[in-house]
């Protein structure tokens, strides 16, 4: 079949294989190019492996680092002509581009939120892998079932204490809108907690603790978001925010519960990129906007490779020296995002964008593309008006 986008809102419904591979060896080629990463981890767990930072941490590290991958996502396969989520073929892509480099990669495909997932990948690491140097910890997840009592949560992006309304993109009429959102409940903040906080992460330390499969010197990241104080009441100080600190508590409690190993956990305070869970976040993306267009005139743009091949080489596994931290004790990835010509750059454009200014004063079209290219379309070499198999499965 021929496969074009169909965008719907903060979604596109439709993926392309071949364009889904290019992306993902675009991404190889990066990696490539940088210099070899000394020290790097030899078996790595990435649990959210099939895009955005868990996808771009996977490949880091098998194409930086020679790293054996085991890669956990939940996708869903090309079904009756529907063609399959992204996930799916980047991890197809992935594991046939790490395969034909000799390195090992294997991927599992459920709720990673799941005991039954946790013992499956247990199973897999036992059997083909040896101890895990490094577990990467990438969900981004509107949902999760507790795999004790079977209850489902829901998280939301809402402010906290009292309503707000600010400015938004609406990226299919490209205007510039109000948007109100209503205040948390304080059961939104627990729920929100409940799913993107750190109690699965502990887990699944846990989980490969007790089954003896963590390393000596083992390392483990999650990744959290800080941002300029325009976006704070729906992020930083919104529910999506609460989830973070108790994510920054895990990592704490992670820390203790791997000293014997001289393991050690970390938080990694990414920049924010265009990806599916991005998207979806209102006024995030406005900012994202303007954020690409200041950072790629001033210097220091980086999309999710970039953040990724930095974070291994020069925070992970820098050379001789421990990991740098912040005062806080967080990895600080949104270094170059933070800079105060950039939050400048950033504060003095906000109040003028408007649907009048929105290509003059924002990257809109850089964000389109990258959005587009997500799903694998819009990607150089890639006939889009070629015959395609949607039906793609690993090997
Ligand atoms: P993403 O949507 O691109 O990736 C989410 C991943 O989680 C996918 O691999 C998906 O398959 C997997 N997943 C979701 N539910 C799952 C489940 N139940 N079981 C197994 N896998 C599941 O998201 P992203 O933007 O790369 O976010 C990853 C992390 O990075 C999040 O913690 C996010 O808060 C953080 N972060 C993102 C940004 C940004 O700008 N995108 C910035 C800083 C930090």
């Amino acid at each position: 079949m021929i496969i074009r986008p169909k965008v719907r809102g903060f979604v596109c419904v439709t993926a392309h294989p071949t364009g889904c591979a290019a992306n993902v060896r675009e991404q190889i080629e990066h990696v490539k190019r940088q210099p070899a990463i000394e020290g790097g981890p030899k078996n790595v767990l990435v649990v959210g492996a099939s895009t955005g930072y868990g996808l771009a941490s996977r490949i880091a590290a098998a194409f930086g680092c020679q790293s054996n991958t085991l890669g956990v996502f939940f996708e869903r396969p090309s079904e009756r002509g529907r063609t399959a989520t992204p996930g799916w073929y980047n991890s197809v892509a992935f594991e046939n581009e790490a395969k034909a480099a000799g390195l090992y990669a294997s991927s599992i495909n459920g709720d990673a939120f799941s005991n039954e997932i946790k013992a499956q990948a247990i199973e897999r690491i036992k059997a083909d892998m040896g101890k895990i140097d490094l577990v990467v910890y990438s969900l981004a997840s509107p949902r999760r079932t507790d795999p004790e009592t079977g209850e489902v949560y829901r998280s939301t992006l809402k402010p906290i204490g009292a309503d707000y309304s600010n400015k938004y993109l609406d990226t299919d009429k490209k205007t510039i809108q109000e948007a109100s959102l209503e205040a948390a409940t304080d059961e939104d903040i627990q729920n929100t907690v409940k799913v993107m906080g750190g109690e699965d992460w502990k887990l699944w330390i846990q989980a490969l603790k007790d089954a003896d499969l963590l390393a000596e010197g083992c390392k483990t990241v999650a990744y959290d978001y800080i941002g300029p104080e325009v976006t704070w009441p729906i992020y930083k100080d919104g529910t999506i925010g609460r989830a973070k600190i108790d994510l920054r508590r895990a990592k704490d409690a992670i820390n203790e519960s791997i000293a014997g190993l001289n393991g050690e956990a970390h938080v990694s305070v990414n920049k924010a990129v265009v990806t599916q869970a991005s998207s979806a976040i209102p006024g995030v993306n406005l900012y994202i906007t303007i954020l690409f267009k200041i950072m790629k005139e001033l210097g220091g743009h980086e999309g999710c490779i970039e953040q990724m091949s930095r974070l291994f080489s020069d925070r992970l596994y820098k050379s001789g020296s421990p990991v740098p931290v912040d005062a806080l004790g967080l990895i600080r990835m949104d270094d170059w995002e933070m800079e105060t010509k950039i939050q400048d750059a950033v504060t003095d454009v906000w109040p003028k964008v408007n649907t009048e200014t929105v290509d003059t004063l924002t990257d809109f079209e850089g964000y389109q593309t990258e959005f587009l290219r997500l799903f694998g379309f819009g990607i150089d070499g890639v006939d889009y008006e070629a015959e395609v198999e949607p039906e793609v499965d690993f090997q």
